[in-house]
């Protein structure tokens, strides 16, 4: 792909701003026209929607993203060195970029974003990435202000995120993204395509969320898998002790058995497990 709008090359831009990539803040810019744009296309339609876009960097993505259609995007970058190559990209769509300088982490993206249907479509760093996506897949208000995340991850991390039962990457992520949402692994991108490369492959997960999620409450989710897999080896009869001891009453009780392994159990028995649970918890208090 030659170009995608009339702005300069990315690596000119990098050049001209002196975007140097700092490690502390997981940079490693994706340069390759086509991929930037397989994203956004990945991401569609933009047309209708506000589009939040974490870590814009020099503004690869969000170029890929406003040239493909999208009616608004609102960009977070904690490097104010990219402020002005952004501030470029904001001139030449009016109206159409709104770039926040901060911390994802600590900004609430229903504010930030005003209202109305939002899509997330990030290259994210790989030290906050996760947990901003913990953020917003355990959002209390279920459907959640998003209507689809289209994100970049090391593909270590994609993999945990559509893991299935019986596979080693299954964990605590892999059981709360099914429970909320269907995600699914679009396509891996090469160390190659970044500046500078990193040591790992990425790769490009969306995850849309549920209608009607299983009925459970998230903290007692979280609850039995932390425990579940914080001894993933073990019986779950021994890794539930914390939770209730003895364990087997509990797990029976879920329609599992005592003897299986945290991988072993699909989402809709973890759901009855923390349903189980909190139902134990409420029997106990009230004696
Ligand atoms: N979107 C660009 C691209 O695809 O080339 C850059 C992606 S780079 C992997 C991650 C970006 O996130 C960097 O620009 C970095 O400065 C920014 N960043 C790091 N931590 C952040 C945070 N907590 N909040 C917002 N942005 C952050």
């Amino acid at each position: 792909m030659g170009q995608i709008d009339d702005l300069p090359p990315l690596r000119e831009v990098i050049s001209t701003h002196g975007l140097d990539a700092r490690k502390s803040l997981g940079q490693n810019f994706l340069l390759d026209l086509n991929l930037t744009s397989r994203i956004a296309r990945a991401a569609a339609p933009l047309d209708d929607v506000t589009v939040l876009e974490i870590g814009p960097g020099p503004g690869g993505l969000t170029r890929a993203l406003l040239a493909s259609g999208a009616k608004r995007v609102v960009a977070v970058e904690k490097d104010r060195r990219c402020l002005p190559a952004l501030a470029e990209i904001s001139d030449h769509y009016p109206g159409r970029l709104q770039v926040i300088e901060g911390d994802a982490l600590a900004l609430d993206p229903v504010e930030i974003t005003g209202g109305g249907p939002v899509k997330i479509v990030a290259n994210l760093p790989y030290n906050v990435g996760t947990q901003l996506l913990l953020n917003w897949i355990t959002t209390p208000d279920w459907p959640p202000f998003w209507t689809s995340l289209t994100l970049m991850f090391q593909k270590e991390v994609g993999a945990r995120i559509v893991a299935e039962p019986g596979s080693k990457a299954y964990g605590r992520l892999g059981v709360l993204a099914g429970w909320r949402t269907s995600a699914r692994m679009l396509f891996d991108i090469s160390p190659k395509a970044f500046t500078p490369p990193p040591k790992v492959t990425s790769a490009v997960v969306q995850l849309v969320p549920r209608e009607a999620p299983e009925p459970c409450s998230l903290g007692m989710l979280e609850k039995v898998t932390a425990a579940a897999f914080g001894q993933r080896r073990k019986m779950l009869r021994a890794s539930l002790k914390s939770l209730a001891s003895p364990a087997d009453a509990l797990i029976e009780a879920a329609g599992l058995k005592p003897t299986a392994r945290a991988e072993e159990i699909d989402v809709s028995g973890f759901v009855r497990l923390a349903n189980v649970f909190e139902a134990q918890l409420k029997r106990g208090a009230s004696k």
